[in-house]
């Protein structure tokens, strides 16, 4: 290992150069088979993890379920103090584990630390939950009566996570279902299987603390087959997945299948719309960050720009001397602001994107090529690229699928409206931004015939956003939401009581039924 490598290992206590578990329902274990953890500036493998075997992924669910049983009767306010505690460890831990994001993932040091703020944040916010959980007492139709709303814990949570975001998704979906009285299950990316020991170690430590089973924090590492278990189990109440429309769409069939609970978060396609009357000293910036930051890996990323014609070309200038500033580096070093691809197989999808380009006779203004990284030579770094492809039909395989890649494509509109159809044009639904500062223009786009799509931004870019809001996209992204907002509500089950404290037992809707 580099020592660039084991340093950032060593600070997390993960021991170099031994095979690690993979599994966690309260001890470490995993006999399935092995994995390894590469790094994607370097090439370098990291780790090898022993994976779960089926029987792995048996035991824990078993685990996770006498986890729940137990947990479920403590008081909300107490389980929001274990969030609070798991809050602290990773506040101790946050550069630590944000290096280790950046050192396996391979994005810029301070998104991997912001992810792990992420989790921090989504903690808070859960601890506060964790005493205002609600339900509701509904106006009864009958004398002598009250109806409540209420929600109890659900179940398992099978938490299962894209490579992109190896902290703070779980982070999300673990605080608001252990505040809502859940034991989860988090099978990680196999691609990033050492955040994910890293993360479920420090939980463990609060758990263990407070006398609270290991297992409802538990760990499956591994692939496909270990999600499908998870997926067909009948033991998890809800599966959270984030990921690919191929393999949501497959992820979804089978939990409705079993009339399970699902939250789809999947692919995004999304669109920044530059009016003439845009500030563009924050519009280019805005529009740079959301194509290029993370190397074009979020789902939030910004992939199609429509330019209004009076600023394209102005626009078009300064986005290019922008792009034409980035080095790529070590994401490690604090200067870098581009670092690699997440795997070799990423930059074989953005080599074999750029030969469609070019297929379809697209101008490159930008970008298209690999870059001479030494002494990074087993990195995967592409150069972000910018192509403006001739034609403008959004069902077009360019506009309408999501390239997982610093590739932005632009095309040039006339009239807002025609933006707004394009940019609801395509399968996907997650994120939009929209950058003016008339009022109108702002009024429509957030309006009935506005953008379709989960978020909707003004002079904001398409990634970058915060937990207070629930987050997700609508359309073939999956109608998810997590995070903020209401989206606690799904992970608890919710009933309506009726409870008659009158001497008559009245029926609804006036019906008689007297003998
Ligand atoms: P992916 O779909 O390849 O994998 C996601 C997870 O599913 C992994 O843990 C994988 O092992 C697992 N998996 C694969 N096949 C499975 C099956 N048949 N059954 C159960 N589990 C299975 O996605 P990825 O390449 O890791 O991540 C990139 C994708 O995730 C992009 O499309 C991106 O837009 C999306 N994403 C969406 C959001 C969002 O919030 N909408 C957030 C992050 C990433």
């Amino acid at each position: 290992l580099t020592t660039r490598a084991s340093g950032i290992l060593s600070a997390l206590n993960i021991p170099l150069n031994k095979e690690l578990s993979g599994v966690y329902d309260g001890q470490w274990k995993g006999s399935g088979e092995v994995i390894e953890s590469v790094c994607p500036t370097t090439g370098e493998v990291l780790a090898r993890i022993r994976t779960a075997s089926p029987a792995d992924v048996s035991e824990t669910l078993t685990k996770t379920r006498e986890a729940y049983l137990q947990f479920r009767d403590v008081p909300a306010p107490r389980r929001g103090e274990i969030l609070r505690q798991i809050r602290e460890r990773l506040a101790n831990k946050r550069e630590e584990l944000g290096a280790l994001v950046t050192l396996e993932m391979g994005k810029i040091r301070s998104e991997g630390v912001g992810e792990v703020q992420e989790f921090i944040d989504i903690c808070d916010y859960a601890v506060g939950l964790s005493r205002m959980m609600n339900g509701r007492i509904v106006a009864s139709e009958r004398p002598g009566h009250t109806i409540l709303e209420v929600p109890n814990p659900l179940g398992v949570v099978a938490v299962l996570s894209a490579f992109n975001f190896p902290v703070a998704v779980y982070g999300w979906n673990l605080a608001l279902s252990l505040a809502a009285g859940n034991a989860t299950i988090w099978k990680p990316s196999p691609t990033t299987p050492l955040t994910s020991i890293a993360v479920t170690s420090i939980i463990a430590e609060v758990l263990s603390k407070n006398n609270l089973p290991g297992a409802l924090a538990g760990l499956v590492t591994g692939g496909q087959p270990v999600g499908e278990v998870l997926v067909g189990s009948k033991e998890v109440e809800l599966v959270s997945f984030t990921g690919s429309e191929r393999v949501g769409r497959i992820v979804g069939q089978a939990v409705v299948s079993r009339f399970g609970k699902s939250i789809l978060e999947l692919g995004g396609n999304n669109a920044s719309i530059v009016m003439p009357d845009a500030d563009l000293s924050l519009a280019v910036p805005g529009v740079f960050f959301g194509a290029v930051g993370t190397a074009g890996q979020r789902c939030t990323s910004t992939r199609r720009l429509f330019l209004h014609r009076d600023i394209a070309p102005e626009f078009l200038q300064r986005l290019q001397k922008l792009y034409a500033s980035l080095k790529p580096g070590d994401p490690l070093d604090d200067n870098t602001l581009l670092g690699p691809l997440h795997t070799p197989a990423a930059v074989n999808l953005y080599e074999s994107t750029v030969e469609y380009l070019r297929s379809i006779d697209a101008d490159i203004l930008f970008g298209g090529k690999g870059y001479e990284m030494t002494p990074y030579d087993g990195g995967n770094f592409v150069q972000p690229t910018i192509a403006v492809p001739k034609s403008v039909e959004m069902s077009d395989r360019i506009w309408s699928t999501e390239t997982f890649a610093p590739i932005l494509n632009v095309a040039i509109f006339d009239e807002l409206e025609e933006a707004i159809r394009w940019n609801n044009a395509v399968p996907q639904g997650l994120s939009s931004s929209l950058w003016t500062r008339d009022l109108r223009n702002v009024g429509k786009w957030t309006g009935p015939s506005g953008s379709d799509a989960g978020i909707v931004n003004v002079n904001a870019g398409t990634s970058g956003a915060e937990i207070g809001a629930s987050f997700g996209g609508n359309k073939s992204t999956g109608w998810g939401r997590e995070s903020g907002g209401d989206a606690w509500k799904q992970y608890v089950r919710w009933s309506a009581c009726t409870i008659n404290f009158s001497n008559e037992a009245p029926l609804a809707q006036g019906v008689n039924f007297n003998i």
